[in-house]
C-alpha cells in the first residue's frame, strides 16, 4: 500500500486493500483469524504493538458511521476479539482500541477496522 494519507475508498463491488489482505493477495502478518474477523500487524506501526482488526466480510461497513442494526453482532465479536488478541500479545499493562471515522477522524482505508495499540505507555491523546 501507499504510505500516503490519501483515502482508499473502494468502489461498489471493488475489493478494498483489506479485502485483498483477507484473500492473501496482499501479504500481511496475521496474528488472529476466525470465521468472522482477521487481525494483522499494521504496516506503519504507531506503537510497539499495532494491530488492525477487520471484519472479513465488509458487508457495507466502509466506516463506523454507516453501521446499521444488522452489524451489531460483528461489532460485539470484534470487541471480544480485540480483548483476546490483547491477551495473546501479552498487553497486561493496558492497551488502546481506536476507530478512525471519515476525513475528520483521519480515516484512510475505507474498510471498517479497529486499531489495537500497546506495548508502551501511550500518549494522552485526549488531554
Ligand atoms: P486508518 O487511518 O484508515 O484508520 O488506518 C489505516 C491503517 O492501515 C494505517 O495505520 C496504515 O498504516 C494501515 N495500512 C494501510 N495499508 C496497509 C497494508 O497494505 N498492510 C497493512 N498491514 N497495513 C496497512
Amino acid at each position: 500500500m501507499s504510505e500516503s494519507n490519501s483515502p482508499h475508498i473502494p468502489k461498489d463491488g471493488e475489493d478494498s486493500i483489506f479485502d485483498k489482505i483477507v484473500k492473501r493477495e496482499i501479504p500481511s502478518t496475521v496474528v488472529y483469524e476466525d470465521d468472522l474477523v482477521m487481525a494483522f500487524r499494521d504496516i506503519a506501526p504507531k506503537a510497539p504493538v499495532h494491530i488492525l482488526l477487520i471484519p472479513k466480510n465488509r458487508d457495507g461497513l466502509t466506516r463506523m458511521s454507516v453501521a446499521e442494526e444488522k452489524h451489531k453482532a460483528i461489532f460485539g465479536h470484534m470487541l471480544w476479539a480485540s480483548s483476546e488478541i490483547a491477551r495473546r500479545e501479552g498487553l497486561a499493562e493496558g492497551w488502546r482500541l481506536v476507530i478512525n471515522d471519515g476525513p475528520n477522524g483521519g480515516q484512510v482505508v475505507y474498510h471498517l477496522h479497529m486499531h489495537i495499540l500497546g506495548g508502551e505507555k501511550l500518549g494522552d491523546f485526549n488531554k
